[in-house]
């Protein structure tokens, strides 16, 4: 890259006259010139990342901060009279639903500036992740239009179009190639599907729900789709340079699955190595071997995608046939290999007339790691235990990470150039040392407490221009952005609420500083339940806001359209972070990262990453409250949430306002009460929000108690941020590529 060049480019670049969004096509097409130019990759072996989702978020201002020219830039276009900041309107690329397709992002932020050669591999939708607007309290969906703005950060590159051939039809997959520049210029390869109108729509919409089944023929189509195109550019570029000695691939390259979307590659690799190349069955098995790896994110059944064996014959009877070859060559080897039948059964790639994607993911990966060493853990002794019994060095623990250059660097300038100016700026490639910040100095604190009152400031007038609401000033800010799901438990946060507003009323809660609960979060289009948690908070919301006798002490304010930049946002100007998943459900969680990361104490769970957190930043600096894992297993059998709600009036007061007028009747809250207290497709309040909530007021009414020693408060947050570094997303990749992919 040619720094003093892009730079003279900028310069040159007139603004008068111009629209902001010719403008954003000039600066971004600048700086596409300087980050496109050919670099040569050294020979050796590469990492690809197959991913159904990317949650990229803006990347003009990742791009020019990767360049190294974001604050040269803003300065050159303010002398212009143009603040770059206007560029805050351009749409995220919001190619993901939440956590999974936001890791993708950070891993591959991360590789490049860290120099390891990973490219991913994915979908270029055409309509992202819906946006979503309220109206009256209920969530509506809109297309996402994220090229509204047009795409200056990715080139199509149509002689590279690769065809994917379905029994009932021919796609072609045109590739656009984003680049993500670091140390090492790395490649984003997103498929178009193209052809006809059917074609088309494979790559029109992400798939809605994250962990719901719909649409499943599309679906399949969507995951071989990219999949094929993926492994067929992976071999064919093998054979053009090291012709057929396949004993070579998987010293050239390495495959990393995020979660089963990709699982198809597998087939997609040992149909072409057997009938296009003519390997044997068992030689293609043992070159996958060594060069898939699965990431598994979710115990969650209904997540673990199994995929109907006609329905996969019907559009795909090569890939079915190869599948269900797997299954026979695997069974002869757990059989020789002395697995029991029940075993057998657990680890199946075909069972009950269902292909079981993550049992083949299992088979065949090298490696298989969870995201958190508790849901590492909960792999190994549960979810495939037999697999485990049978090769437990291929199981391993990589807890996810955040990219600090976003989720620091980019959004809290402020935090950046208070380390700055206490450590120089070495920090900013090496995160751990921010860990030399001494937290018990009353300059450094009252530092950091000026810092962390701007960040709020900034939030507060952000959600004031986007939402037209006031935030309290002088207000502890809570925030709990993420998808909307039932084992996240918002509920338990609305039920909280209630809990603490109704105490206000009564005059029990005398010394409540006062307190701002913000949520961000999208329902999956058919998720019944969470867009009735988003309706009842919406309703609490106006409750709330609209009490005279109680609204200068708490407000709730649910934000619309959460997404990555809002989320920016949003981590920088929290003060606590709420992490309250059901304990053993929560794979790893990474917003948890990000507000630690900006200094906010968490008030969790003894779930996912929380514990980990926990482990780095000190419990005595967190809030955890509520069942572990063990003890949730436990009471699976002897919980009945009606009892226990009769015997306990202050859940039973917060409870009834489901049903007692306290608000507007309505379907949504009749979803609630059923999932709070009878028998639905789950036993009555599956994730023991019932059980969890009065611990969890405790901890809440505790922060709020500790919040008004300001210092002590201050110290606290800060010991959080100073212990992040472990959950940079550089540490999660330095380990991917040291333990998995050995490059
Ligand atoms: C980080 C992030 C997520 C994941 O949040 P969790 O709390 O880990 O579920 C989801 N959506 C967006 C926009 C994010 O930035």
């Amino acid at each position: 890259m040619n720094r003093e060049k892009l730079l003279a480019a900028l310069r040159g670049i007139e603004v008068a006259g111009k629209s902001v969004k010719e403008l954003y096509g000039e600066i971004s097409s600048a700086c596409m010139r300087e980050l496109m130019q050919p670099v040569r990759r050294t020979q050796g072996k590469s990492a690809y990342y197959f991913s159904v989702e990317y949650l990229m978020g803006r990347m003009f201002y990742n791009n020019l901060l990767a360049l190294g020219i974001l604050d040269e830039a803003r300065e050159i276009f303010a002398q212009k009279g143009l603040d770059l900041n206007v560029f805050e309107d351009v749409e995220d690329a919001a190619l993901g639903n939440g956590g999974l397709g936001r890791l993708a992002a950070c891993y591959l932020d991360s590789a490049a500036s860290l120099g390891y050669p990973l490219d991913g591999y994915g979908i270029r939708y055409k309509y992202g992740l819906f946006r979503q607007r309220f109206k009256e309290g209920r969530q509506t969906e809109e297309p996402d239009d994220w090229q509204k703005w047009g795409d200056p950060w990715s080139v199509r590159r149509p002689n590279e179009t690769r065809r994917v051939e379905f029994a009932d039809m021919t796609v072609f997959a045109v590739p656009y190639d984003m680049p993500i520049y670091g140390k090492s210029l790395n490649i984003l390869r997103l498929y178009q599907a193209e052809g006809s109108a059917e074609a088309e729509k494979l790559s029109e919409y992400l798939y809605p729900a994250d962990d719901t089944e719909e649409g499943k023929l599309l679906r399949i189509r969507q995951e071989y789709f990219f999949s094929a195109a993926a492994v067929g550019e992976r071999v064919e570029r093998f054979v053009a340079q090291y012709g057929r000695d396949f004993a070579k691939f998987p010293s050239v390259n390495v495959f990393q699955l995020n979660d089963t979307h990709a699982v198809f590659a597998v087939a997609e690799f040992l149909r072409l190595l057997t009938s296009e190349y003519r390997l044997s069955f068992g030689r293609a098995v043992e070159i996958a071997k060594e060069t898939f790896n699965y990431t598994n994110h979710t115990i969650l059944p209904e997540a673990l995608e199994c995929w109907d064996e006609k329905l996969v014959e019907k559009i795909l009877p090569e890939i079915a046939h190869i599948l269900k070859r797997l299954q026979i060559y695997a069974s002869a080897e757990w059989r020789e290999r002395g697995c029991t039948a029940e075993e057998r059964r657990a680890m199946s790639v075909l069972t009950g007339g269902r292909f079981c994607m993550a049992n083949v993911a299992v088979y065949v990966s090298g490696h298989v790691n969870g995201v958190a060493e508790i849901h590492s853990r909960i792999l190994k002794e549960k979810l495939f235990s037999a697999a485990y019994r049978l090769d437990p060095q291929k199981f391993l623990n990589v807890t996810n990470g955040v990219t600090h250059r976003r989720w620091l660097l980019l959004c809290n300038g402020e935090l950046s150039g208070f380390y700055d100016a206490r450590l120089g700026r070495g920090w900013r490639n090496d995160l751990s040392q921010i860990e030399r910040i001494d937290c018990s100095d009353g300059k450094t604190l009252g530092a950091f407490s000026a810092v962390k009152a701007e960040k709020k400031r900034q939030l507060a007038a952000y959600i004031e221009k986007r939402e037209g609401v006031k935030l309290l000033e002088d207000a502890i800010y809570i925030a709990q952005v993420k998808r909307l799901h039932e084992y996240k438990r918002q509920l338990m946060t609305a039920f909280a609420i209630l809990r603490i507003y109704f105490d206000l009323k009564e005059g029990r809660l005398p010394d409540f500083t006062p307190t701002v609960f913000l949520f961000g979060a999208k329902a999956a289009g058919g998720y019944k339940r969470a867009k009735a948690t988003i309706k009842y908070l919406n309703d609490i919301a106006a409750l709330v806001n609209g009490d005279g006798a109680v609204n200068r002490k708490l407000q709730v304010v649910f934000v619309q359209n959460y997404d990555v930049s809002y989320a920016e946002k949003i981590v920088a100007g929290s003060d606590v972070s709420l992490q309250v998943s059901t304990a053993g459900f929560e794979a790893s969680g990474t917003g948890n990262m990000k507000l630690m990361m900006n200094g906010a104490v968490t008030v969790g769970t003894m779930d996912g990453a929380n514990i980990e957190i926990v482990e780095k930043a000190g419990r005595e600096n967190n809030y955890i409250f509520g069942a572990t894992e063990e003890e949730i297993a436990s009471l699976e059998k002897g919980y009945d949430p009606v009892l226990f709600a009769e015997k306990d009036p202050r859940i039973k007061e917060v409870t009834d306002t489901l049903t007692d007028g306290t608000f507007p009747a309505s379907a949504e809250l009749e979803e609630l009460y059923a999932a709070t207290f009878e028998r639905t497709y789950n036993r009555p309040d599956h994730y023991y929000v019932l059980y969890d909530l009065m611990p969890y007021v405790s901890a809440l009414l505790a922060v709020n108690r500790d919040y008004k020693n300001g210092a002590l408060f201050a110290r606290k947050q800060l010991e959080n941020a100073t212990h992040s570094a472990f959950f940079s997303s550089d540490r999660a990749i330095a380990s991917y590529a040291a333990k998995i992919w050995k490059i």
